[in-house]
């Protein structure tokens, strides 16, 4: 049968197995964050289209050609966000959130680019963003990178990404840096690809980030941004490393790491893979001190990052870190005449007596073949049984799924709920 209408490319269904992974990765991701004393923000998944030009940058590949941008029927030029940190900052000054103050934020929810869709490349993607505000580091950058690699130990997968650090230095460093770039890049204008040439005049340090094999060796040549670092950025990044060093936390420093966004200074990181092919960039980050203002805010510090869910779930799955769980702990299976009423009575009892548990009735009858196929199914531990012995003794059976040799038994419900608790710890 032919669909009459299918979901939109790179928009993924999320089925419950899948369901089942991601509540597990967000709960691990959101006791990290609330153990280090963050709070959540929730935003609107559209903005005005105009705050993702002024923030972003006009000549960014996400403002260029990537964004979800429509008129809406007051005539508003909307744009489903492709990033959050934008949003995030907007919300924070209508609210006056940041002004003389300290913020330690996050949010979780979808994204929307119109990439090309692949392997951990979607149209609509979700992040863990977390953004910082009022402080100027380097301390607070060694937080963040330590709040990810404590996400990664829970897991276990540290050993599976790898820190790359740079600095972007500050806004003069990076100006009189970039005059002497694009003076190399336009002596070399003829070796270079497409996009470069194109970089070259609207956004050159892109260039740096290139995947054209005969550019890269020929940056080699060209000049370096850390030479053009004056005392602070100095002391900002060598600070930086030395509280990632005191933690133990290795790095390695890739000075053509730039970021996509142009609202970047001093520390830019990514926590990256090699097990997931050219998707390898499970999460970045990185310092961006002047985003507040331009976005008619006071001078304000800010510092977050942007974990791709879809990325580290895929890395997680790759690499048999989760499994889905089973969706049900418990199924009360029943016969006999009016058993269902019993049946109903006997699961609100369960669900009291096992906080936390999933317990699942069976409806529809039929026989208990049947209804014991549909245990398995759910991947129950434990069946209750409810037949016409029970209902006329005021007890159910107990039967252990998880041990076929087991004897089942029968009890009053509360030694039930007790021989339950055994059976599911
Ligand atoms: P990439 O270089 O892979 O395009 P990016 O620099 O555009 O990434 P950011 O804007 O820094 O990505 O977003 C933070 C994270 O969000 C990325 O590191 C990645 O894990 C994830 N991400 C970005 N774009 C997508 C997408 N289209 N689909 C899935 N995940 C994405
Ligand atoms: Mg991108």
């Amino acid at each position: 049968m032919a669909l009459m209408v299918q979901a939109i490319r790179g928009m993924n269904d999320l089925l419950p197995e899948d369901t089942s992974i991601w509540q597990q990765v967000e709960k691990v991701l959101k006791d990290t964050l609330s153990s280090y004393g963050y709070s959540e923000v929730r935003m609107p998944i559209v903005e005005k289209t105009n705050l993702f030009c002024r923030a972003i940058g006009e000549v960014t590949d996400v403002v260029e050609k990537e964004m979800y941008s429509f008129e809406d029927r007051s005539g508003d030029h909307l744009s489903l966000r492709p990033e959050g940190t934008a949003g995030c900052v907007r919300a924070c000054l209508e609210h006056n959130l940041v002004y003389n103050q300290e913020q330690r934020l996050w949010y979780m929810g979808p994204m929307f680019r119109h990439e090309r869709p692949q392997k951990g490349r979607y149209r609509q993607f979700h992040q863990t963003g977390v953004e910082v505000f009022g402080i100027d580091g380097p301390d607070i950058d060694a937080e963040l990178i330590a709040l990810t690699y404590d996400i990664w130990k829970k897991f276990g997968i540290e050993n599976d990404l790898q820190l790359e650090l740079n600095s972007l230095g500050s806004a003069e460093e990076r100006k009189a840096y970039k005059a002497d770039l694009v003076k190399f890049l336009e002596a070399n204008f003829e070796k270079l690809d497409e996009d470069s040439k194109r970089r070259t005049h609207t956004n050159p340090l892109r260039v740096l980030d290139t995947k054209d094999q005969e550019v890269q060796k020929l940056l080699a040549d060209a000049p370096k941004l850390r030479d053009y670092f004056g005392a602070e950025t100095k002391a900002h990044f060598e600070g930086l490393q030395k509280y990632l060093d005191n933690l133990g936390i290795k790095y390695v420093l890739n000075d053509r790491l730039v970021r996509g966004l142009d609202y970047y200074n001093l520390t830019v990181f990514e926590w990256t893979t090699t097990a997931l092919g050219a998707q390898g960039t499970v999460c970045g980050g990185g310092r961006y001190d002047s985003l507040v203002e331009q976005l008619g805010g006071s001078p304000t510090k800010a510092v977050g990052f942007g974990l791709g869910m879809e990325r580290l779930i895929l890395l997680l799955t790759t690499l048999g870190k989760v499994k889905a769980n089973p969706s049900v702990d418990v199924y009360v299976v029943g016969s006999g005449e009016n058993c269902e009423e019993t049946m109903l009575k006997v699961s609100a009892k369960l669900r009291q007596g096992l906080p936390g548990k999933r317990i699942m009735m069976h409806c529809g009858g039929g026989n208990f073949k049947k209804q014991f196929k549909k245990a398995d199914k759910f991947g129950a531990k434990v069946a209750v049984i409810i037949g016409e012995s029970e209902i006329a003794n005021n007890t159910v059976t107990v039967k252990n799924m998880t041990d076929k040799d087991s004897e089942q038994r029968e009890y009053a419900i509360e030694a039930a709920i007790d021989a339950i608790k055994e059976i599911l710890n």
